[in-house]
């Protein structure tokens, strides 16, 4: 029989869930030395949703969202409920799901039970990544045990090693932090360094001939989401393709327009990337490669003009502005093809 919903289950859950990090990682409340990860609020459990575990955690290890210590990344409402806790100071890691029983507990039967008896996995892990590259036995073992999330390490160390806000911010809805990702994160952050946003008439047009995991960037960073119009999104054939690819020595990877809809006017850059001078080729685990070339990227994560740059500048009227949007092929309207 399904029990009764109760208010204090869930924040309970959270809050055992910190009791349970704080012992195992070793930190005391308000540290900034650790973050947590969790899919609680977005996970339904038992017929129960699973935001008071949020705020269980905060009050016991002061972990926060508004200090960057806490993330509630995207995951599907049917996916079991997971907290992982990251110590950047040890590089250990604490991967928490609940004994599914605890869904049904009242507080009292659950103020009974030890804390860290709550959970059924209960796993410390080395989450380092420069650890767990350089003993690839402790790497593939951390693999193993966070199995299908696995991914709460890239995201873990980018933080430890200055992820920005608004990249995670983009990172929680994409829900693992990628290579792809940055590709659609440094070029908005170079985007709004060449051609800031200054007034509160001009807005960006981003228009597209490829989807991939970059496109989840400008729905958190921008605003342009599937429901109101979006990315603009074409398709080029193979031959205009190999016709911009040869006129600008590299293959664009889009148009930015910023468009003020007082003036009703424009400017827009077609951009793409910066050949990168050949560094040593990566020739660790294969799970560690992805993890490894975006923990290289947070070094420069500030500056975006180090891999894009403008292959062409232009402005442009409210009629070709139109045209640009609707049109199939938007490098002929600017007169690239
Ligand atoms: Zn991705």
């Amino acid at each position: 029989m399904a029990s009764l919903p109760d208010a204090g289950r869930m924040d309970a859950i959270g809050e055992r869930a910190a009791q349970t990090a704080m012992d195992q990682l070793q930190f005391t409340k308000g540290t900034a030395d650790v973050m947590v990860i969790t899919n609680a609020g977005r996970a339904v459990v038992d017929g129960q949703t699973t935001e008071r575990a949020v705020a269980g955690i905060t009050r016991i290890s002061g972990l926060q969202n508004g200090d960057s210590t806490l993330w509630i990344v995207n995951r599907a409402v049917w996916k079991p409920l997971w907290f992982y806790f990251y110590n950047k100071q040890t590089g250990k890691g604490l991967y928490l799901e609940p004994d599914t029983s605890f869904y049904t507990k009242s507080s009292a039967d659950i103020a009974a039970i030890p804390a860290a008896a709550t959970f059924s996995t209960n796993t410390l892990v080395t989450g380092d990544l420069n650890q767990m590259l350089a003993n690839t036995e402790v790497g593939n073992k951390t693999m193993k045990d966070l199995g299908g999330n696995s991914g709460v390490v890239t995201i873990a160390n980018a933080w430890a090693h200055g992820a920005p806000y608004d990249l995670l911010s983009a990172v929680m809805l994409h829900n693992h932090l990628c290579p792809g990702l940055l590709g659609g994160y440094l070029p908005i952050k170079y985007v709004e360094k060449v051609l800031p946003i200054t007034d509160s008439t001009s807005s960006y047009t981003y228009i597209t001939t490829s989807t991939s995991c970059k496109e989840d960037a400008y729905p958190i960073l921008w605003d342009i989401t599937p429901g109101k119009g979006g990315a603009i999104m074409k398709t080029l054939s193979e031959a205009d393709a190999k016709i911009l690819t040869e006129k600008y020595g590299t293959s664009p990877r889009g148009i930015v327009v910023r468009w003020d809809s007082k003036t009703k006017t424009g400017t827009g850059i077609v951009f793409g990337s910066v050949t990168q001078t050949t560094s040593t080729p990566y020739t660790g685990p294969e799970w560690g490669a992805k993890p490894y070339s975006v923990l290289k990227a947070m070094d420069t994560i500030t500056q975006p003009e180090l891999s894009v740059k403008t292959l062409r500048k232009f402005t442009i009227d409210a009629v070709s502005f139109a045209t640009l949007k609707s049109s199939d092929n938007p490098y002929r309207v600017i007169g690239d093809l």
